[in-house]
């Protein structure tokens, strides 16, 4: 559908999007999250990749973006309900310093849990199944975490009630940026793969190491991004011309340095000795 500009259809299109976009699961939209671990598989270590095809057994042929989103599939069933804040952490507007029991109450938030699903994924100790479990998680968190919005303020629930209008709709910011941006391009996510992989200096300048730690770094950074790459329009509503074009580099940006990052993780869950090899 074209852009309309009758205020009526804007007015209406607004509405809409305060009754649904707020409702909106939190979560970097499907195709982000297959992008993002296609990218990790391609840049696997052998031996992290012999081990990921062995948790995943009889889905090993549907590879890590067969289980991108699955724990966005299951967080708003009972049994997985507790999950639900797993997948953002907020921050007071205005800071961007990562405060575990200011931002993370009961480990309640996606720097807790990535943190924590990563070293249940390298614990041989677990069976199978717990550790196929943690993969999943570890891999969706991942993406998440480069969403800017998933590390944004308290306030607008990462900019949940942040409405805007777009290509004839309404819809909120944090949509925008969990896949409306991506979307602009029209590309399917596998021609996104390609497109992505052909760019090894897209990271630039990044850490891409893993440590326990990462995750505080890679929330503070994804929240700094908030101000510095201007992700709040100057007011709610009609997007200013070129805001999507504007911020589609950053978006594929956070996809590359998301792969790069789950594939250091990945590598240092499942085979840390592959040096000594
Ligand atoms: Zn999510």
């Amino acid at each position: 559908m074209r852009a309309r500009s009758t205020p009526r259809l804007y007015v209406f299109a607004l509405c809409m999007g305060l009754l649904f976009g707020s409702a909106a699961a939190q979560a970097f939209g499907p195709d982000g999250h297959r992008i993002v671990a296609a990218l990790a598989e391609r840049q696997l270590a052998p031996a992290t990749r012999a081990e990921v095809q062995r948790l995943l057994g009889a889905q090993a042929s549907e590879g890590l973006p067969g289980l991108a989103n699955w724990a966005d599939e299951v967080r708003d069933q009972q049994a997985w309900r507790h999950t639900s804040r797993w997948h953002y952490v907020n921050f007071p507007r205005g800071t961007c310093r990562y405060d575990a029991t200011r931002d993370c109450a009961d480990g309640r938030c996606i720097v807790a849990a990535l943190t924590d699903q990563a070293r249940r994924l390298a614990d041989r100790r677990l069976n199978d199944e717990d550790r196929l479990l943690a993969l999943r998680f570890v891999v969706h968190f991942a993406g998440d975490l480069h969403q800017p919005l998933h590390a944004g303020y308290g306030d607008d629930r990462g900019g949940n009630t942040f409405q805007v209008f777009y290509i004839g709709r309404g819809s909120n910011l944090h949509a925008l940026w969990d896949g409306g941006i991506l979307r602009s391009s029209r590309l399917e996510w596998p021609q996104h793969v390609e497109r992505l992989s052909e760019r090894s200096t897209g990271t630039g300048s990044a850490d891409i190491a893993w440590s326990r730690n990462a995750p505080v770094r890679w929330a503070e950074e994804s929240c700094r991004l908030i101000d510095s790459a201007a992700i709040y329009p100057p007011r709610p509503g009609k997007l200013p011309d070129g805001y999507v074009a504007d911020h589609y580099p950053l978006v594929e940006r956070q996809l590359l340095i998301a792969g790069a990052r789950l594939a250091a993780l990945l590598d240092s869950a499942l085979a840390p000795d592959r040096r000594r090899r």
